[in-house]
C-alpha cells in the first residue's frame, strides 16, 4: 500500500472549527440540515450555506445516499463545506459498506476537482445513522488510502474525530 503517512492527520475536536480548503458535512437526503455534525457546521457557518444547499435542492432535488455537493462554509474558517450522506445503519445487508466508502470517494473527488489541496472529515454515518465506529473507521481509512494518491491537487487528509472513542479506534488502524 502507498505510504500516506504524512498525508493524514488525526485530530480530535469540533470540525467548524478546523481552517482547511473544505470541511464534509455528514448531511442528509434533503439538504436542509439536522443533528449532530449538520446542526453544528449550519449553526456555526450561518445561514449562506443552507442558502446554497436548496439551490442544489431546487436544481437537483437534494443529494443521494453516497454522492456529495459543495457549498461555500459561510463564516467558518474553512472556504468550503462538501455535503456528504452517509447511510443509515440498517444491519450490514443493505450496501452501507459500499454508499460510506463512496461517501470518502466523492468527496475526495469534488475537492479535487475543485483544486482544494486540505480535506477535514467527520466520522461519517456513526452518530445518528448507527453504523458500527470501528467498522466505518477502516472503511474510511481504506477509501483514503486508494484514492488519494489518484488525486492531482489534495495533499492531506485530516480525520476530525469528535469523541474519544472514534479517536481511539483511528489511531489505533492509522498507526498500525
Ligand atoms: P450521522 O447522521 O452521519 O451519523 P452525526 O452528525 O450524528 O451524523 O454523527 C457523525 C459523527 O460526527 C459522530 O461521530 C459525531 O460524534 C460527530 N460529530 C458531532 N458533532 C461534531 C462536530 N462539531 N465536529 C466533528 N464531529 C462531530
Amino acid at each position: 500500500m502507498t505510504d500516506l503517512s504524512g498525508k493524514i492527520k488525526l485530530v480530535q475536536g469540533d470540525i467548524t472549527q478546523i481552517n482547511v480548503d473544505t470541511i464534509v458535512n455528514a448531511a442528509n437526503t434533503s439538504l436542509l440540515g439536522g443533528g449532530g455534525v449538520d446542526g453544528a457546521i449550519h449553526h456555526a457557518g450561518g445561514p449562506a450555506i443552507l442558502q446554497e444547499c436548496q439551490q442544489i435542492r431546487a436544481r437537483q432535488g437534494g443529494c443521494k445516499t453516497g454522492d456529495a455537493v459543495i457549498t461555500t462554509a459561510g463564516q467558518l474558517p474553512a472556504q468550503f463545506v462538501i455535503h456528504t450522506v452517509g447511510p443509515v445503519w440498517q444491519g450490514g445487508i443493505h450496501d452501507e459498506d459500499r454508499l460510506l466508502a463512496s461517501c470518502y470517494n466523492q468527496s475526495l473527488k469534488l475537492a479535487d476537482q475543485h483544486q482544494l489541496t486540505r480535506i477535514a472529515f467527520p466520522n461519517i454515518s456513526t452518530g445518528i445513522y448507527g453504523f458500527p465506529k470501528a467498522r466505518a473507521a477502516r472503511i474510511a481509512v481504506q477509501a483514503i488510502h486508494q484514492n488519494l494518491p489518484q488525486c492531482q491537487f489534495l495533499q492531506q487528509v485530516i480525520f476530525v474525530c469528535y469523541d474519544h472513542e472514534n479517536y481511539a479506534l483511528y489511531q489505533d488502524i492509522l498507526n498500525r
